[in-house]
């Protein structure tokens, strides 16, 4: 048995934190939380620290790092609370951890996962936006400093089950083909765009298949989600957009595949439950329980598969194309997408006004080439600005 692993668990009070601490909870011989952060919510951070008894806590404003040190004295609990984004990067390099899970949503997860790896940790990265924004500093950030990056992301962790091994030195080498990236298609896969410019936040976050956060599941309804992950996957495997192939899968069973120069297609299946990437993660080479039940394939009973509508999905041309233009636009396409998604959810948007948000924000704002974070800040900031602007000019 391998010794007792320190977690951080950023963004503990989310849906991949909450299913990160179950996995955990089933194995207390191998796991102790050292951090549990969330934004603002103290009950049900308050709640795992009763459970999980963490050196650390951290939020984000004083006044809930106030109250939650009271509720922690109160019932003798001896976890400190921290309170900041520097206190997210502290709980993510101590020298005590030894893996973070980095799971907050959104650019704010960027600059703790990316600490993380600079004091060379196991990273167990949800928080896809990070390799969005700034994928080449990111990845020079795990070689340089011998951290180990595992994704958590299902479609990810799938296609890391089936690379051969030693594929970092180069996917045409290691005789891959083809990435074939699974999504499920959302809520609206068969909507007509007429229908599409009418959904509301409530159908929206509605997903057929997964349990998600808010932000997470409009970007599966509108295929940025599959485009992020195409990104994702493109700093992940070193793999050039021209070999990635998103291909629609209802069912969510397969979860991924990766082909071969010799015909062979590998896939990975199980039921759509983000416990087994995570459970694969933690103990990663080993496998251990994740509580997650046997796929029953008679109940599943058929496996479908059709090509992306990118017509009716534009987003997810928007980020084939971000992609290939390199630099900051993908952070540029991030960050506008961040304030389209808010801006549908406060319903000052239609859905189908994310992709025109997110194309005036890409040609508003230049891109450069984002090898240092100071740009990719700026990128951000900059595309965030030009988003309200077309918000303003709007209304
Ligand atoms: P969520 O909304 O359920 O949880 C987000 C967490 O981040 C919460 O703990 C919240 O307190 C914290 N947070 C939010 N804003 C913050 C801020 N500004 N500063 C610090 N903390 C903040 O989201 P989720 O669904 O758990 O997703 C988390 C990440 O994992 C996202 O990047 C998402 O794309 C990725 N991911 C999620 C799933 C999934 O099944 N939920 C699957 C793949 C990838
Ligand atoms: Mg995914």
């Amino acid at each position: 048995m391998s010794k007792l692993q320190f977690i951080t668990v950023l963004g503990s009070t989310g849906t991949i934190g909450v299913n990160t601490l179950d996995v955990i909870a089933r194995h207390p011989d191998r796991y102790r939380v050292y951090a549990l952060t969330a934004n603002s919510r103290i009950d049900p951070l308050l709640s795992q620290c009763r459970a999980f008894s963490p050196r650390y806590a951290v939020v984000l404003d004083d006044d809930a790092a106030e109250i939650l040190r009271e509720r922690l004295r109160s019932e003798g609990l001896e976890t400190e609370v921290l309170c900041g984004p520097e206190a997210l990067e502290q709980v993510s390099s101590a020298t005590e951890v030894d893996a973070v899970m980095a799971a907050i949503v959104g650019a704010a997860g960027l600059k703790p996962a990316l600490a993380a790896a600079q004091a060379g940790k196991r990273v167990l990265l949800a928080n896809k936006e990070t390799l969005v924004m700034s994928g080449s500093l990111f990845m020079d950030a795990v070689h340089k400093n011998g951290a180990t990056l595992l994704p958590i992301d299902s479609e990810h962790n799938a296609i890391f089950q089936v690379m051969p091994p030693g594929f970092d030195r180069g996917l045409v080498a290691s005789g891959v083909k083809r990435i074939l990236l699974t999504a499920s298609g959302g809520p609206f896969r068969r909507a007509s765009h007429d229908e599409l410019a009418k959904v509301t936040p409530s159908q929206a976050l509605n997903h057929p298949n997964w349990v998600m956060g808010p932000k997470i599941t409009i970007d599966s309804a509108s295929l940025m989600n599959k485009g992020l992950e195409v990104i994702e996957a493109h700093w992940l495997f070193n793999a050039s957009p021209d070999i990635i192939e998103v291909v629609i899968h209802p069912q969510s069973v397969i979860h991924s595949m990766v082909e071969y120069v010799d015909g062979s297609v590998l896939a990975q299946l199980g039921n759509p439950d983000m416990r087994t990437p995570i459970a694969y993660a933690l103990a990663y080479p080993e496998r251990i329980e994740s509580g997650v039940g046997s796929l029953d394939l008679f109940k599943v009973g058929r496996l479908d598969f059709e090509p992306p509508d990118m017509i009716r999905f534009p987003c997810l041309k928007l980020a084939f194309e971000a992609l290939r233009r390199g630099g900051t636009a993908p952070a540029i396409l991030n960050a506008a997408n961040e304030v389209a998604v808010q801006s549908f959810l406060e319903e000052r948007i239609g859905f189908t006004d994310i992709p025109r948000l997110i194309e005036a924000a890409l040609a508003r704002v230049s891109v450069v080439e984002g090898r240092a974070l100071a740009e990719v800040v700026d990128a951000d900031r900059a595309a965030r600005a030009a988003a309200q602007e077309w918000l303003e000019q709007r209304s």
